[in-house]
């Protein structure tokens, strides 16, 4: 109670927006979208850097990202500078602009395995179309991919993702992701699990019905990057003829220039991206061989190849303010190397200050961070798969962490990742760990 009236009365704007929201709006915050009814939502008035302002003048450091856009921070000059110029231009016309080319551009010479670039307009839309491409391809049309991995909220992209699994441990069986979900979606899915090196004799149990393998090379959900594991994937997909897709919708550009999988040196015939390459406009991609790349045609005409080609539309795909925010971030990025060497230092920095002030404290609570990622998992047990760490999670004490952060002045979402920009200072770093501190001190208190 003494929690909830000081937060009652260090955000009143804020949760009268959200009461007026709720007669409205669907999903009036972003828990509410994604997870559950947020209890103390923050409503943003303005952001820059690493810094959020919310409309009772509260200002927190930020460690949401607009889930994964942000890496530069928000409101960065460059990006601000191209949005603006290229609005002053008139926006979406469906013909054509020299931002799409260069985008285009600049994704395919960051990856080694990328011929041409699909743009589209967000992560979902991208993994859709990489899996329709495949689809096409190879002519079959059961998807393989992996418990835990959310590929945006498609039918498929959704089915064994966030809090859903069934089935036995070495033989997940997919289950829908939400209600309404088509059933050729759960039946056309094979489900495996990241980081079982075993189970991937399933892939040549199905090969013959296999259009594609896609996963999160580093799942937002572990933090984690099990290169002799991808490499052992990639082998067998060669070996079989089935297309492997990364869906590095969040890694991409953020873990590394290019992304996770420039780390891993373990790479996919198609790259799904998505948030940083559109410098915080929503954006999607699909980054690939020409063979399968070339299996989509976007445009609906009489002559149009029904028998050997894959549709892809979209009327703002490629739109010029997209772009522009998109090919100004991406500049930035690989003009300054640096700033992926900062970050990670930032990270293992930070995640060095919160393991000690776990460790200090009677607290089960297990940090996993690199490349910018931080995920917390209130529990004794260190998890190896992903269902085992869902069983073996405190949830309640996740979420209660993110309202005491918040009342501490920093915003980190209920459930999700929670992510560092480049905009981060050490002094920020400082703070957010002496915040998690009394956060935890308020917990074991309470
Ligand atoms: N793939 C992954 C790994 C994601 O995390 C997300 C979104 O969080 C998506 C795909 C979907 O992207 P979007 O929300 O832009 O549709």
């Amino acid at each position: 109670d003494r929690f909830t009236q000081a937060f009652t009365r260090q955000m009143p704007a804020s949760l009268n927006l959200r009461d007026r929201a709720r007669q409205t709006l669907v999903a009036p915050t972003h828990a509410d979208r994604y997870f559950f009814p947020s209890v103390f939502p923050v409503f943003v008035r303005e952001a820059s850097g690493g810094r959020l302002r919310d409309f009772d003048g509260n200002e927190y450091i930020d460690l949401h990202g607009g889930y994964g856009p942000h890496l530069l921070g928000y409101a960065h000059p460059v990006v601000t500078a191209a949005i603006r110029e290229a609005a002053g231009r008139g926006l979406v016309n469906g013909i054509g602009n020299t931002h799409e080319v260069e985008l285009a551009e600049r994704l395919v010479s960051a990856f080694p395995t990328a011929d041409k670039a699909l743009l589209c307009n967000s992560g979902t839309e991208a993994v859709l179309l990489a899996i329709r491409m495949c689809r096409g391809y190879r002519r079959r049309s059961v998807v393989a991919k992996f418990e835990g991995h959310y590929h945006g909220f498609s039918d498929q992209g959704m089915v064994s993702s966030w809090f859903r699994f069934s089935g036995d441990r070495a033989r997940p069986t997919p289950i829908a992701g939400c209600l309404g979900t088509a059933p050729g979606a759960v039946d056309g899915t094979l489900v495996l699990q990241y980081g079982d090196m075993p189970g991937l004799a399933r892939l040549r149990e199905h090969a013959d019905d296999l259009a594609c393998v896609v996963l999160e090379p580093m799942p937002t959900s572990l933090v984690c990057l099990d290169v002799p594991f991808l490499t052992e994937l990639r082998a067998l997909c060669t070996e079989l003829g089935i297309p492997l897709v990364f869906d590095e919708v969040v890694s991409g550009f953020r873990a590394a220039y290019g992304g996770a999988q420039i780390i891993a040196d373990v790479h996919p015939d198609l790259t799904c991206l998505g948030k940083v390459i559109g410098g915080g406009l929503p954006c999607g991609a699909v980054v690939g061989r020409t063979d399968l790349i070339d299996m989509a045609k976007s445009s609906q005409d009489p002559f149009y190849d029904y028998e050997n080609k894959v549709f892809a539309g979209g009327t703002f795909s490629g739109n010029s303010l997209t772009c522009a925010a998109g090919v100004a971030t991406l500049r930035h990025l690989d003009e300054n190397p640096h700033i992926y060497t900062q970050l990670e230092d930032n990270t293992q920095r930070l995640a060095a200050m919160m393991r000690e002030a776990t460790q200090g404290r009677d607290i089960a609570c297990r940090l996993s961070a690199r490349n910018t990622f931080f995920s917390l998992n209130f529990s004794h047990r260190e998890a190896g798969l992903y269902r085992e760490r869902m069983a073996g999670s405190n949830f309640k004490a996740t979420i209660a962490l993110a309202y005491y952060m918040r009342k501490h002045k920093i915003h980190l979402p209920e459930l999700h990742a929670f992510l560092l920009s480049a905009a981060h200072t050490t002094e920020n770093l400082d703070q957010i760990a002496h915040a998690f501190e009394e956060s935890l001190d308020d917990m074991l208190a309470d």
